[in-house]
């Protein structure tokens, strides 16, 4: 048998308690036999060699939202609403082999689990059929007429289970798209069927200050691409905060996992927490899109559960969720990271969080 090694790293996490700043586990041929404070490992296995393993030592990290039918979109650069125009430009790239070449990229870097937001019922409906990791596939839904609602939602809740049905590994949910996509009608009885039927919602929501602007005041460069389409205006905005909106709509909730959260005041926060709902991250594609930096110390304060995403490659460089955290390293608590990129992530999937202990494979521990 080969001689046991001590593993460490800057920060290690069994995915329970609290990730270890001096951390270790003790391996033995394929298998974890032993985790602790790495002195106390030293002093038990004193015959055992200490490898570093770099910055972190957990279980498989969660990509916990993405959107995989845009990996074939081009990369975007600049300001939000640039970013949606160019969205919708090359809306034809957006295939069920846009979604495979994603899914591989997820596979390569060897995600526990996944939250993916599909643009059409062809790429949800592929994923569902396809994806060997489990997670959560959510529809994306913008529908912004309040006259058709009330079908709209029935339809919807109606292709929710039928996905399901058929779907061996992923929960199905809905995405709203954001708070002005989505009329409020629609998203009222969408988040009163989420918690009937017990289907997740995802929603991007305070990603920009254009949002904000828009929300609040009606105009703004989001104002403009509706009309540039040929589309109807935005019309009846709340005159809100997006969280303060969907606060008074009353569809906050643990059903419901917000992305983003940029734009947010301390009260914001406390009423997020307030609610139970979750909040995942994405901070390379808020800073690629100008949309302001996510306050960690907020959420962290108000005891938010945060979870970690890249969103799509057409505002990231790559799929891996641990390059979020190391972008990020020492900025915000590495410990705090970690967490977010693990437990957060199957928290907001409504995943066990698989723990490292005594006999777990050594497959099973991912090094940053
Ligand atoms: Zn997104």
């Amino acid at each position: 048998m080969s001689p046991p090694q001590i593993w460490t790293a800057e920060v290690v996490y069994t995915g329970f308690g609290t990730p270890m700043r001096r951390g270790g586990l003790l391996v033995q041929g394929d298998y974890v036999v032993a985790t602790g404070p790495l002195d106390e490992l030293r002093q038990g296995y004193p015959q055992a060699e200490v490898v570093h393993k770099g910055k972190a030592l957990t279980p498989p990290v969660v990509n916990a939202h993405t959107h995989l039918d845009l990996s074939s979109t081009p990369r975007f650069q600049g300001p939000y609403p640039g970013f949606i125009r160019h969205v919708i430009a090359h809306r034809s790239r957006r295939t069920p082999e846009a979604v495979q070449k994603g899914l591989a990229e997820l596979q390569r870097h060897g995600v526990g689990a996944f939250g993916d937001i599909a643009h059409s019922l062809e790429g949800a409906a592929w994923l569902v059929e396809h994806s060997p990791l489990p997670g959560v596939v959510y529809l994306e839904v913008i529908h912004r007429n309040p006259q058709e609602a009330e079908a709209m939602a029935s339809r919807l809740a109606r292709l929710v289970a039928q996905l399901q049905e058929r779907s061996p590994r992923l929960r199905v949910g809905l995405s709203p798209h954001t708070p002005f996509n989505v009329s409020p009608p629609l998203l009222k009885r969408l988040s009163e069927l989420a918690q009937k039927e017990g289907f997740p919602l995802q929603m991007h929501v305070a990603e920009s200050p254009e949002e904000t602007e828009l929300m609040t005041q009606g105009t703004g460069a989001l104002q403009a691409i509706p009309q540039s389409l040929g589309l109807p205006p935005y019309q009846d905005l709340p005159g809100l905060t997006p969280v303060r909106y969907l606060a008074e709509l009353g569809v906050l909730g643990p059903h419901l996992t917000l992305v983003h959260g940029v734009q947010v005041d301390e009260e914001e926060v406390r009423i997020l927490a307030q609610s139970g709902s979750r909040v995942v991250s994405c901070p390379r594609s808020n800073a690629n899109l100008g949309c302001g930096v996510f306050p960690w110390g907020l959420y962290l304060k108000h005891g938010l559960e945060v979870a970690l995403g890249t969103d799509s490659l057409a505002s990231s460089p790559d799929l891996d969720v641990r390059n979020e955290a190391l972008w990020l390293w020492g900025r915000v608590d590495p410990r705090a990271l970690v967490r977010a990129a693990t437990r957060g992530g199957y928290r907001v999937l409504g995943l066990e969080t698989p723990r490292i202990t005594r006999g777990t494979p050594v497959s099973q521990v991912q090094s940053w």
